[in-house]
């Protein structure tokens, strides 16, 4: 039987810099076979580690559609993060998973979705936003709004302005205060950008991941446009050891958020007394 905790080596191919103290890590899995199976759905998560310094979860950040590289986005938070930021092109780390549920994607296609996301919350929406815009005939109206707290905090920048110019996809940015006098766009809280279009609350599902407090603020909003708990999906972080199941560290109630999660409807998270 093959040990369920044993990583695979997978290479750092390229490091990519985002903002302070966050980094896109592409890797790759060095043995072929395991590289050409791995598959993942948006929302999922793998355990990655460095030689010595243990394990961490961190959510995939590409699209399944684009196999072969796994992207990795990842702010240097403690032990691993401090060891992998170390760590030049070419070095091998430890991958194993992928793990969680992720988002609901048979039950979003052929609705609108609605993505909202605040600071480094983006790392995992990206994987949907790319995997909703590469199969864009499987949705209706595809909004993203996103929001940091200035633009030099903002993820993505390019790519995310690069989205401005498609036709199919409504691709709303904003920053609370603009420091560089540069900003073009909006400015304000993200909330601010539902202002900004209508929506349909019976045929959206919306995806939010962001920091405690724009939850908050995100879900209140959402409930008075009338979206019903269950077409609201958010992602909730614990503090993970196996990311299987075993380990119990990760339970909220009766629920696992490795195997259960990190992936919930709000109405499942309003029926977990813990989180509420
Ligand atoms: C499903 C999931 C997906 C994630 N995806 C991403 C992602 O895409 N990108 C990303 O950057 N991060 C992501 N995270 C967060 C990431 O896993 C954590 O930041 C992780 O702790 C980093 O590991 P580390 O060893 O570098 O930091 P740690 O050494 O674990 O320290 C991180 C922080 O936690 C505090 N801490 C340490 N031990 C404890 C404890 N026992 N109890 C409470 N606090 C403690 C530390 O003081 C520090 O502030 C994700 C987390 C989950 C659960």
């Amino acid at each position: 039987m093959t040990n369920p905790y044993m990583p695979h080596l997978a290479k750092i191919i390229r490091i990519i810099p985002q903002i302070d103290d966050v980094r896109l890590f592409q890797i790759r899995l060095e043995d072929e076979k395991i590289r050409n199976e791995f598959r993942h759905r948006p929302g999922q998560f793998v355990m990655i580690s460095v030689l010595g310094t243990g394990e961490a979860p961190i959510s995939i950040s590409s699209s399944p559609t684009r196999t072969g590289i796994i992207e990795l986005c990842i702010r240097k938070a403690g032990k691993v993060t401090d060891a992998l930021f170390r760590l030049k092109e070419n070095a091998v780390i430890g991958i194993r998973g992928p793990y969680g549920n992720g988002y609901f994607m048979e039950r979003i296609k052929g609705n609108n979705l609605l993505i909202v996301a605040g600071g480094i919350g983006m790392a995992p929406l990206r994987s949907l936003l790319w995997y909703s815009l590469d199969n864009r005939d499987d949705f209706k109206d595809i909004i993203l709004m996103y929001g940091t707290k200035t633009p030099n905090e903002m993820l993505f920048k390019d790519e995310l302005f690069s989205l401005l110019d498609r036709g199919d996809i409504k691709c709303l940015l904003t920053v609370d205060k603009d420091d560089t006098g540069t900003w073009k766009t909006n400015v304000g809280v993200v909330t601010r950008l539902f202002d900004m279009i209508s929506l349909s609350p019976e045929t959206t599902y919306a995806a939010i991941c962001g920091p405690p407090i724009m939850y908050q603020f995100v879900l209140q909003k959402l409930i008075e446009c009338g979206f019903s708990k269950n077409r609201i999906m958010m992602s909730l972080e614990r503090r993970m050891q196996c990311g299987i199941g075993k380990c119990l560290h990760c339970s909220v109630g009766h629920k696992y958020t490795c195997t259960d999660g990190p992936i919930f409807t709000y109405w499942d998270v309003m029926n977990m007394q813990e989180v509420v």
